[in-house]
């Protein structure tokens, strides 16, 4: 059994209540561990910490910054395969893909904030001869940094990276359902000679810890990612104190198949984008629009396609598809497609929950699965899902399915495929969404904006808008006087 503890003020410890929550193994459905189910008095202490060290880290240049994250990077790098199998044992995904996208994704986060920190500039604007006007920039204090499960450590250090970068200090709260890496980068911070107090991780639930934190005086501002109900809730905790936020919350994706789209490349991109990390990534296109015309074409592909895409033991080479979080996210995928059918839809494969023989036999495996006919109105097209669950519906005109595209209260991600320049540019500009992929999905760039509009959040991460989130802003204006007359203005 492992023992994962909290990290304050450099120092590994125990939850000061002594509580502590099992880890499971979702793809074995077993206990491996314990991480601390941590409270206010673990908050404190480490707020407590960011904020003694706050002043000796802000006044470090930022080349030395910038050094320590490259350090980081390094580490990080040369254990990069003990992270991959601690990512797939603690979140259910295939080796391969931690090995690909999450463990390479943290490294690069490091490093590019690591270069971000050495290309900062500041604007300045002069009024007239006499007056100039400049932008100073510092750093925010004490920053929150709450992150989910589906992406543990791609997405934590997404945050931790830019914070630290430009100056700030931090309490993180990852998901207590996927602590493992969290709790490996804090020996790797350690490793990397980072000062004591700059990144505290505090574990333990919602309620108990990430509430605090949210609400602690001491704590300036808060990048969460999450769901879209509880950032509704920390955004009512965090604005009566005027805190600054950034909310990257929940998705119900658009992808949209024109019937002049390439349509071999449509369809196996529509399989990742439907099913990689289990449909676990709030980018997933889990709505998909066909035109009528290739709508049955479409349908048959994609479903002799998905039945390829296998689901298996994570540490497979061959496995595309391991196993969802947790027993209890199982049952509400699982109720979703219940909902589809009960409401009309039909189901062109999956449906079920799948048997991994071996010592996966427990694990909390589900079929991709495709259901079309649903309703608009239902549940199952409404909300959420987060899991390897898609619809399928038909649209005839551009304008009907932009109306089904943007009808909803989310507004996070779009796909669009299409050959059609014109129409192309027409339909990225009309979809609400923070980003919007033509004949493409997964494409990132992090000097690009990175957030949702609508239910999907509030604010824009990467490249220069971390910054600016990450950072106060100042207006300077001095006043020159004429030096003989001693005039002013
Ligand atoms: P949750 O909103 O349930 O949790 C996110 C984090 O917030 C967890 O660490 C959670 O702790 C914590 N938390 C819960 N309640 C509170 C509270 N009152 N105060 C402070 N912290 C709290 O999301 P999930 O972990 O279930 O992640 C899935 C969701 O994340 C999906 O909706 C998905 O779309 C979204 N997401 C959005 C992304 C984006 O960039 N827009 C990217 C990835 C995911 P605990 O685990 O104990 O509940």
């Amino acid at each position: 059994m492992q023992k994962l503890q909290n990290f304050i003020a450099g120092q590994f410890c125990d939850p000061v209540s002594n509580r502590w929550l099992d880890v499971e193994n979702p793809s074995r459905g077993q206990i491996y561990g314990k991480c601390p189910n941590s409270d206010e008095l673990d908050v404190d202490k480490a707020v407590e910490a960011a904020s003694s060290a706050l002043n000796r880290w802000r006044a470090i240049d930022p080349h030395t910054r910038s050094e320590f994250l490259y350090k980081i990077a390094d580490l990080l790098e040369a254990s990069a395969e003990e992270f991959a199998l601690a990512e797939s044992q603690d979140q259910g995904k295939p080796l391969s893909l931690a090995r690909t996208m999450d463990i390479p994704r943290a490294i690069e986060n490091f490093r590019f904030f690591a270069g971000k920190a050495l290309h900062t500039s500041s604007d300045s604007f002069r009024t007239n001869e006499h007056v100039l006007h400049y932008t100073e920039r510092s750093p925010l204090g004490v920053v929150a940094l709450i992150s989910p499960w589906n992406l543990p450590l791609y997405l934590l250090s997404w945050k931790i990276a830019p914070a630290i970068a430009f100056g700030n200090t931090v309490v993180c709260k990852p998901s207590e359902l996927t602590p493992l890496t969290a709790f490996k980068l804090c020996h790797v911070l350690s490793q990397a000679g980072l000062p004591a107090g700059v990144v505290n991780m505090v574990f333990g639930t919602g309620p108990s810890a990430g509430q605090p934190l949210v609400a602690h005086k001491k704590v300036r501002a808060i990048s969460f990612t999450g769901g879209t109900k509880t950032g509704a809730q920390i955004a009512a905790t965090a604005a009566p104190q005027f805190k600054k936020m950034s909310l990257e919350l929940g998705g119900k994706n658009p992808n949209i198949i024109f019937e002049d789209a390439n349509f071999e490349l449509a369809v196996q991109t529509s399989v990742r984008s439907s099913f990689l990390n289990q449909g676990e990534i709030c980018l997933c296109g889990s709505r998909i629009y066909v035109q009528k015309s290739i709508f049955e074409k479409f349908i048959q592909s994609f479903v002799e396609h998905t039945k390829r895409f296998k689901v298996g033991h994570p540490l497979h080479a061959d496995t595309k598809v391991g196993a969802l979080v947790s027993a209890e996210h199982l049952a509400k995928v699982d109720s979703y497609v219940q909902i589809a059918l009960a409401d009309g839809g039909q189901l062109l494969t999956g449906g079920r929950r799948e048997t991994v023989n071996g010592e996966c036999e427990g694990g909390y495996f589900y079929q991709p699965t495709i259901l079309t006919g649903v309703p608009h109105t239902s549940r199952a097209i409404q909300e959420e899902i987060f899991g390897p669950v898609v619809t399928v519906t038909p649209f005839e005109t551009e304008a009907e399915v932009l109306n089904l595209a943007n009808e909803l209260e989310y507004g996070l991600a779009a796909s669009v495929w299409t050959e059609n320049l014109s129409r192309a540019h027409r339909v990225a500009k009309k979809i609400e969404s923070g980003i919007v992929w033509v004949n493409g999905w997964l494409l990132r760039d992090l000097r690009t904006p990175f957030g949702g509009m609508k239910a999907s959040g509030i604010g824009r991460e990467g490249g220069d808008w971390s910054y600016d989130f990450f950072t106060e802003c100042k207006d300077v204006c001095i006043q020159v006087r004429n030096e003989i007359t001693g005039e002013r203005a």
